[in-house]
């Protein structure tokens, strides 16, 4: 339930003097929300400094200027030219232009003789200076009218600087002073002001400091940081309290796959998977992610776990982006748990009538005892009363709601998440806080560094050579086209593309698309996998996880056109035998500069984390691998790439806020719910979901 003292925040827009049904939807539109809290966080982007009174010989091309003078001329609209009024002072004259504007009001505004104050940015006019549509036009006997600091604000067309001005002061003017939620001596460390302070020196300084608008922002930002920090922190609470079944180590068991592997797993991979071996044991469920880049084996990991499970006669849900990906994950745990007789099936959308319910009667039965599959495994009829263990495999493809409605299938069972996604450990930590985070920051040793080289397209011919090549060794390769049609990329079309190829390649091409049914695009990854074709030319529809092990050629077309992130999880399907790999970013010509960078940087290195935090500088946190989606990373204020140690603070903050007082009941307890509710409503409600 709310705190009513917050109710004034969650008024709706249209309560506000002046917002109609005509103005309601701009100003919605414009600040995305449709409450009075999200017009107080639609933020300045900068301030004009309207204090600066200068004489009009002074007043240069460029700048914002505010002057004094008296109407000496006015020029009324005619035969297509815009009004113009000459405004002098003792020093020299200056325009003001107006297109398309009301006569009336013009003779009554510019009265020839009349002093007046005009403010706006100058511009050229024939030589002289002109302002255009000044921003304000004020009597100098009512001087107040114009403020001398004045917000300047994201706009749209639709709504006038003044109307939003306007509707913020109304807004402002509702809303109570709340009692501070920050710790006292961090505020005046900081210098911060108390909240609703800092919503008025951002929307109505008084005084042009840049200094003390960055501070305001700053108090605004931690205020998010906390909230977020507090909404986890009690999801975290909630969580210890609830009982799940401990489950203890099955140490033999867990030799004899070890013992079977045909490889020596990592150190970190054993690390990681000791976590959730601790993890599990404990009468609490558990939730963990495994963060590791592409290749570093989490498979492995969420396989060792799903025996533990089996063996304490539990059953495992695996939850997989795609269907390829789910029967792919079927097959490689079902290759590790084998030695010891367990059983993994697939269970996708293609899975339907008696094939479904036979598998489903199997897993009820015990037989089977991991279930690895598409979204298809929550839906209504799939009952799965001994579910201990959840695994969402490529994490980022899912949102929050689609592990809750996987988990809630069992009893708390444990939860473990796996991400490629290798975003920096403040941003994993404000964005999944309710998460424990094991990394694997290693690799198999057998991997070699995958050879990165930008190719200009205009050197296409030498890179189907090098696939050639490859084909001719026995190797395989992929080929990454933008689009599917040659509507959408010409040449680069997945379709022209494949003929183009087959021509040259002696060994059948592949080819897989988005648009292709499930079962085609299977095969076609079959194919490439078993050596039937040799090269697989494809859609970014392989992006996540595909593994086969021979592909050692990865080309990628207009590689300009991805993202950083994506290349990288591309890039990664080679590189994962023993045999030198590499990957081929063609690139249209002219590059911009951020384009060179970009191909720069995935030149440089193969470290996913040093690429992710690339890509957070070069395109902002939200966009990276989709991280918006998941409803966890739309900050109001807070940005992960400046406010690194506002995030760690908070979450010092909020720990020691939570021991202190676990039910929020005292009176700092009471002030902090309200920062919760205000700034991280969504994580609060989402966390609260969690069976
Ligand atoms: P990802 O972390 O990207 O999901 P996978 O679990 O798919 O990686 O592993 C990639 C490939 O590496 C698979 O073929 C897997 O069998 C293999 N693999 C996993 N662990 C090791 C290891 N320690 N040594 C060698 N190969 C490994
Ligand atoms: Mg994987």
């Amino acid at each position: 339930m709310r705190d009513p003292i917050l109710f004034p925040f969650y008024n709706d827009l249209s309560s506000l003097p002046g917002v109609g049904p005509k103005a309601r939807p701009h100003l919605a539109k414009l600040i995305g929300g449709e409450t009075w809290l999200d017009l107080l966080f639609h933020l300045p982007a900068s301030w004009i400094d309207r204090r600066n009174r200068a004489s009009i010989d002074t007043v240069e091309i460029g700048e914002i200027a505010t002057v004094t003078g008296y109407v000496d001329k006015v020029d009324h609209a005619r035969a297509k030219l815009p009004a113009r009024v000459r405004l002098r002072d003792d020093t020299g004259f200056i325009t003001l232009t107006y297109f398309h504007a009301n006569r009336q009001w013009l003779e009554k505004t510019f009265e020839i003789g009349k002093t007046i104050i005009a403010s706006g940015k100058v511009g050229d006019y024939q030589g002289g200076r002109q302002i255009v549509h000044p921003d304000h036009i004020a009597d100098p006997e009512k001087d107040d009218d114009l403020p001398e600091v004045e917000p300047v604000y994201p706009m749209t067309a639709s709504l006038t600087p003044k109307q939003i001005r306007k509707f913020v002061a109304a807004a402002l003017e509702g809303i109570p002073d709340l009692d501070e939620w920050i710790d006292p001596h961090l505020m005046k460390r900081n210098a911060w002001p108390g909240f609703k302070q800092a919503l008025l020196r951002l929307h109505q300084p008084k005084v042009y400091d840049l200094e003390g608008f960055e501070v305001a922002r700053n108090r605004l930002a931690y205020d998010e940081a906390l909230a977020r920090e507090m909404a986890m922190g009690q999801a975290r609470l909630a969580r210890e309290r609830r009982h799940a079944r401990p489950i203890p180590r099955a140490v033999g068991q867990e030799k004899q796959i070890v013992d079977a592997l045909p490889f020596k797993p990592t150190r970190a991979q054993m690390n990681a998977y000791q976590d959730v071996v601790t993890d599990m044991n404990r009468p609490i469920p558990m939730r963990r992610m495994i963060q590791g880049d592409v290749g570093s084996g989490k498979t492995l990991v969420a396989a060792l776990a799903a025996a533990q499970v089996a063996a304490d006669g539990g059953i495992t849900a695996l939850m997989s982006p795609t269907e390829v990906l789910a029967r792919q994950q079927a097959e490689a745990i079902g290759r590790f748990l084998a030695p010891v007789g367990l059983r993994v099936a697939a269970l996708t959308g293609r899975d339907k009538g008696a094939a479904r319910e036979a598998i489903l009667s199997d897993v009820r039965a015990g037989k089977i005892q991991v279930l690895s599959g598409t979204q298809a495994l929550y839906q209504s009829d799939v009952d799965l009363p001994e579910l201990s263990l959840v695994v969402i495999d490529e994490q980022h493809r899912f949102g929050v709601a689609d592990r809750l409605k996987l988990t809630s299938k069992g009893v708390s069972p444990h939860t473990l998440v796996m991400s490629a996604t290798p975003i920096p450990r403040t941003m994993a930590l404000a964005v999944h806080g309710d998460l424990d985070i094991s990394v694997i920051g290693e690799k198999p040793a057998n991997r070699q560094d995958v050879v990165t080289a930008a190719v200009p397209d205009s050197r296409i011919d030498e890179v189907v050579q090098a696939v050639s090549r490859a084909v001719d060794r026995g190797e395989r390769a992929f080929w990454i086209c933008p689009a599917v049609d040659s509507e959408d990329a010409g040449d680069a079309s997945a379709n022209q593309r494949r003929d183009v190829l087959a021509g040259y390649i002696n060994a059948p091409v592949a080819l897989v698309h988005g648009r292709m049914p499930p079962q085609d695009r299977d095969s076609a990854l079959e194919k490439l996998r078993s050596g039937e074709a040799r090269v697989l030319v494809a859609t970014t529809v392989i992006e996540v996880g595909v593994d086969v092990p021979e592909a050692t050629i990865m080309v990628i077309e207009h590689a300009e056109k991805f993202g950083l992130a994506q290349l990288h999880q591309l890039r990664g399907r080679v590189g994962r035998g023993d045999k030198a790999s590499s990957c081929l970013l063609l690139y249209q010509t002219p590059l911009t500069e951020n384009g060179k960078e970009r191909l720069d940087i995935l030149r440089k290195t193969t470290d996913g984390f040093e690429i992710a935090e690339a890509d957070f500088r070069l395109r902002g946190p939200g966009d990276v691998l989709g991280l918006r989606q998941s409803g966890l990373a739309d900050f109001r204020v807070l940005d992960m790439v400046r406010d690194t140690n506002l995030v760690e603070t908070a979450r010092t903050d909020a720990k020691s806020i939570l021991m202190a007082d676990p039910t929020l009941a005292g009176p700092r307890g009471v002030a902090v719910r309200r920062a919760r509710d205000l700034f991280a409503p969504r994580i609060a409600e989402m966390v609260a979901e969690e069976p």
